[in-house]
């Protein structure tokens, strides 16, 4: 099975009808409207990017689906996402999904960076709690995606040393994509 259906996977297994989730990364839409089918029209799915180009692909995929009304995109950093939502009125979230890295098929130079995706990580846990799930896949095959992909293994390292959170693993080769689902440790200690 391939990461993104994997992490599709599991997202079908978190996300019900009526939740609020968060596309932290929404590049060309495609994890923006897996969200919005899932949510459902009772539910939200607020859309993160920095790159008009990303936000415009986004909304046009989101129209085509007719999802416009469950679905607001920022033009804004994932590192604003508590800010963000709190002006909406929302304190916790069912899930958040990362996709690191550049926009296909657009300027590469554009990518996301360590510092902010790990501020946003650390925002994210707070946000989904003990009952959400965060979903990152990172790309160590490019020198940026390297040095990020580095900070996330000590980053969910870290959470493994506590009992609060655990890590599902997955990855496709030696320097392919990593898959990484974290959740409340809280359903192992019972
Ligand atoms: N999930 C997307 C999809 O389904 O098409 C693909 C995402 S793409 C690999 C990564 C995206 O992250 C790019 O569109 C890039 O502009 C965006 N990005 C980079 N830094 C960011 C930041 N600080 N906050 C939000 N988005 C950012």
């Amino acid at each position: 099975m391939r990461l993104t259906q994997r992490a599709h996977r599991a997202l079908e297994q978190h996300v019900s009808v009526g939740d609020v989730v968060v596309d932290a990364t929404v590049g060309n839409g495609h994890d923006t409207v897996t969200l919005a089918a899932l949510v459902g029209p009772s539910g939200h799915v607020f859309g993160f990017d920095i790159q008009q180009q990303a936000i415009d692909a986004t909304a046009r995929r989101v129209a085509t689906a007719q999802f416009q009304e469950r679905v607001t995109l920022l033009h804004q950093s994932h590192d604003t996402l508590i800010t963000t939502l709190a002006r909406a009125g929302v304190s916790s979230v069912k899930a958040v999904v990362f996709n690191l890295g550049y926009l296909p098929g657009s300027d590469k130079s554009v990518t996301t960076t360590t510092i902010s995706t790990q501020n946003a990580l650390d925002q994210s846990l707070s946000l989904i709690g003990e009952s959400g799930l965060l979903c990152i896949m990172a790309y160590r095959g490019h020198p940026a995606g390297r040095i990020e992909f580095d900070m996330i293994e000590q980053w969910t390292a870290g959470l493994l040393r506590t009992s609060q959170w655990q890590c599902e693993r997955n990855a496709a080769n030696n320097d392919g994509p990593v898959l990484y689902c974290v959740s409340s440790g809280a359903a192992n200690l019972r």
